[in-house]
């Protein structure tokens, strides 16, 4: 998997992925990344890559030029995912993170200030993704979730691939609660089905827990999994 990632902050981006799991990830050739800033494409002799808005208004609006030479200046892999990081995209999900994950290259735009010009999206035609109702001043931290998440579906980022397999969201459920030791911690016992080694009841304990949180903490999931469940 390659990433490529439009930023003015390259250094945001290279940094995460420096350290932890996945440091280890990018030695293991899981991926690649390749940050590019968009200022050393500017043709603004003050390498301004910014202005204000038509029409008026508060803030400093992304301007076309930079953006696009720095994106067509991005070798395209065949099979390659354009993606705007913009509070206005679909929301990320555990779906679209599995769909990523197939592609061999995700190129990703980060805006800053107020956003971009709308001629970028006209010209690139991105698929918008949103990481929640909120904003950001910049789109280096949804970008960040986007690698982060999607190199967890690649072999070779985890330990073991199964630990995904047990996470949040893979079943349409959010995970069960997990303990490690000390047995008890102020009082409080780890319970004692995980304690037994029978592989069968802790597995039936875990999927009870899971539908249990599930349904208490979001119904809208649990609504979801009762339907593909044939319930
Ligand atoms: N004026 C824009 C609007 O209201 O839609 C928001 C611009 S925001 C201050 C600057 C940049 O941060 C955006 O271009 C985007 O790249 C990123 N960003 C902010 N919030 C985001 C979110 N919830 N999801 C994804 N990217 C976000």
């Amino acid at each position: 998997m390659r990433f490529d990632v439009l930023t003015l902050f390259p250094e945001v981006i290279e940094h995460y992925c420096d350290i932890s799991i996945m440091k280890r990830a990018k030695k293991n050739g899981v991926f690649e990344i390749n940050a590019v800033n968009p200022r050393d494409f500017t043709l603004d002799k003050h390498k301004k890559v910014d202005d204000t808005p038509y029409g008026g208004g508060a803030g400093m609006v992304l301007a076309p030029q930079p953006y696009i030479d720095a994106y067509e200046s991005i070798d395209k892999k065949e099979n390659s995912i354009t993606v705007m990081l913009s509070p206005q995209g679909e929301p990320l999900n555990e779906k679209i993170v599995c769909d990523f994950a197939k592609y061999e290259q995700v190129i990703m735009l980060c805006g800053h200030y107020e956003g971009f010009d709308e001629r970028i999206r006209d010209i690139i035609k991105p698929k918008e993704i949103s990481i929640g109702d909120f904003v950001l001043t910049g789109g280096e931290l949804p970008a960040l979730c986007l690698i982060d998440a999607v190199s967890r579906k690649i072999e070779g980022t985890l330990g073991k691939i199964e630990s995904a397999h047990d996470d949040s969201f893979s079943n349409g459920l959010l995970e069960y609660p997990q303990y490690t030791k000390p047995r008890q911690y102020r009082g409080l016992n780890v319970p004692e089905v995980l304690l037994n080694g029978n592989h069968k009841e802790i597995a039936q304990f875990r999927l009870n827990q899971q539908i249990e949180r599930t349904k208490k903490r979001r119904p809208d999931l649990y609504k979801k999994y009762l339907a593909n469940n044939g319930n």
